[in-house]
């Protein structure tokens, strides 16, 4: 998956045209530029490659969370649904907001169980969060349909899916507002940045101001323009953009290379008979950034993965004892461990995270192994390692 694996002549060159100006700040210093402006050049093309009406570029995918919320009107007293399995991130911009997050249980999708957010829905809840984990895309038919049955926003996360679609629409388009990240390890990166996209002028318009102090970014006078709202400092700079300029212009040639690679592994593995894949609701919007599996246990996964160390097999996951992608290690969630204090509506809004339970999740992230698609692999290196993962997998079985 990783953008970085691929960096070379394109970004330099880029970043270069920045150095040279030494206007390093997306807005502004219109005199000094000599019309670079490379965080709207790679806006503009954002909205061209997701054909989505307004993109904003802002410093990180945990930014542009940030953004999207507030954007939406999140607030004190209100819910956001967010799953069990995803990056901190998600649970940390709802606190951020200060919100309370609700989080509900995944299905072998690796996504939320529209089931599961039926049953979370209460008259507080403001947003359903789906994240399109590992590559692939939520239900958005069953949320998208929730979210208007019950008039609240669905928002898109969408950090690990860039240039995934759902039924040929890219995911981050589909629901009210979507985010994506371009940090170092993500399908295509700025070294650090994000987006939010949406189809709304008034999202955009929020998204826009909320990320720049409430800045208008109307005439040609920073000091002079009116600020209808608070917003904080979320923006881009100019180096970070430079850099995600280039790496847009490649987003083709790295999900052909990932289509490629994965379509070997999975091949081969679906040899294996007790060898379940993640389900996906629109196989050909998958970005194809990993290769999610099932094996018939915790044991077997857990196995599993210690037979592929033994084989030298690298860069896979088991979800399930990672503190940084599921809840069974998020202790410092659960314990409430901020810095400084916490409302007293979110603090008891967070005492359910105390006892509950999410069984269904954890069988689902038990069983589950996945395995990330380098773009560097070759397809010689990608057909040796196929046949390790299939050896390996059934030396456990
Ligand atoms: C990476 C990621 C984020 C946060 O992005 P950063 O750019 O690292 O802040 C949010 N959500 C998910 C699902 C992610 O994978």
């Amino acid at each position: 998956m990783p953008g970085f694996e691929l960096f070379g002549d394109a970004e330099r060159k880029e970043v270069n045209e920045v150095l040279e100006t030494g206007v390093l700040m997306r807005y502004g210093f219109d005199g000094m530029r000599n019309n670079i402006w490379k965080a709207k050049a790679m806006e503009a093309e954002l909205e061209d490659l997701l054909q989505v009406n307004h993109a904003q570029l802002v410093s990180s995918g945990t930014a542009a969370l940030n953004v999207a919320l507030a954007a939406l009107g999140v607030g004190a007293g209100d819910e956001v649904i967010m799953p069990t399995f995803t990056f901190v991130a998600s649970f940390e911009s709802i606190l951020t907001a200060g919100a309370t997050p609700v989080l509900v249980d995944i299905d072998e999708s690796l996504t939320l169980d529209p089931k599961a957010v039926a049953a979370a829905i209460t008259p507080k809840t403001k947003v359903i969060m789906p994240v399109h984990m590992c590559g692939a895309m939520a239900d958005l038919t069953a949320l998208k349909a929730l979210a208007s049955k019950h008039d609240i926003f669905l928002l898109e996360d969408a950090c690990q899916a860039f240039a995934g679609t759902y039924k040929g629409d890219a995911l981050g388009t589909i629901g009210d507002i979507g985010c994506f990240s371009f940090d170092y390890v993500k399908t295509i990166t700025c070294g650090e940045g994000g987006a939010v996209v949406t189809n709304s002028p008034e999202l955009a318009t929020f998204s826009d101001h909320f990320s720049d102090h409430g800045h208008t970014h109307i005439g040609t006078d920073r000091g002079a323009e009116e600020h209808p709202f608070i917003g904080y400092n979320y923006r881009i700079s100019e180096l970070n953009a430079a850099v995600g300029l280039a790496q847009i212009r490649r987003t083709e040639e790295f999900l052909t290379i990932q289509k490629r690679n994965k379509k070997i592994l999975k091949d081969a593995l679906a040899t294996i008979p007790e060898v379940r894949f993640r389900i996906l609701p629109d196989e050909a919007g998958d970005s194809a950034t990993f290769l999610s599996f099932f094996m018939p246990s915790l044991a077997l996964a857990r196995m599993t993965v210690q037979a592929f160390k033994e084989y030298g097999i690298d860069a896979n996951w088991h979800y399930y004892d990672n503190s940084w992608h599921y809840i069974r290690a998020w202790e410092h969630f659960v314990n409430q461990r901020t810095l400084g204090p916490l409302s007293q509506e979110v603090k008891s809004g967070l005492e359910y995270l105390k006892t509950a339970e999410f069984k269904q999740s954890d069988d689902v992230i038990g069983r589950n192994i996945s395995c990330l698609i380098k773009l560097s692999w070759s397809a010689e290196e990608v057909k040796a390692r196929a046949e390790k993962m299939v050896a390996a997998i059934q030396s456990v079985l």
